[in-house]
């Protein structure tokens, strides 16, 4: 595929709309949910281009014992795969939670045209709560951003199940 130049923002008019929000939060939910399977922190990702998801991901930290192996670098790393680059600047990124510093900065250098997530995360947030990555002086790139608050309830409510469960067993 012939990779179209970057010039600005020439994907501003086909990326996601605060419309699409909810349907594409639901994936995302949905994948979150998939990794209390293997009794990973319950956070999914998908990645939305020209109105479509083209990667998702749950988080897989502890079955993979990957220190990186984040929901959202993994539906990065899969989209690429999928499209055959790196730069997925025609790409938005939809995750149940705040992205961490790694994996902010994942999306600056990804290029990612929009992070829309559904929980904000007071202790490790990097895009709006703990610090402003896409608001650093070295960033090359800066996506646009929007918290999704309607998945917030949802989203958290995964998390404290998932923990309350935890603290439950035995270990
Ligand atoms: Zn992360």
């Amino acid at each position: 595929m012939k990779e179209r130049p970057h010039t600005g923002a020439p994907f501003a008019e086909r990326i996601p709309g605060p419309a699409d929000d909810p349907d594409f939060m639901r994936e995302t939910l949905d994948e979150a949910a998939r990794a209390g399977v293997h009794d990973d922190v319950p956070i999914g990702a998908a990645i939305v281009r020209e109105g479509a998801v083209i990667a998702r991901a749950h988080n897989r930290r502890e079955v993979d014992g990957d220190p990186t192996a984040h929901a959202e670098v993994l539906a990065m790393r899969e989209a690429a795969r999928v499209l055959g680059r790196w730069r997925l600047l025609d790409c938005a990124l939809y995750v149940t939670v705040e992205p961490c510093a790694m994996c902010a900065a994942a999306a600056i250098l990804a290029r990612i045209a929009l992070v829309v997530f559904g929980a904000p995360d007071e202790k490790a947030g990097a895009i709006r709560s703990a610090a402003e990555l896409f608001d650093a002086s070295w960033a090359n790139h800066r996506p646009r951003w929007r918290y999704f608050a309607p998945a917030r309830e949802e989203s958290e409510r995964l998390l404290r199940d998932f923990f309350a469960a935890h603290r439950a067993q035995p270990s």
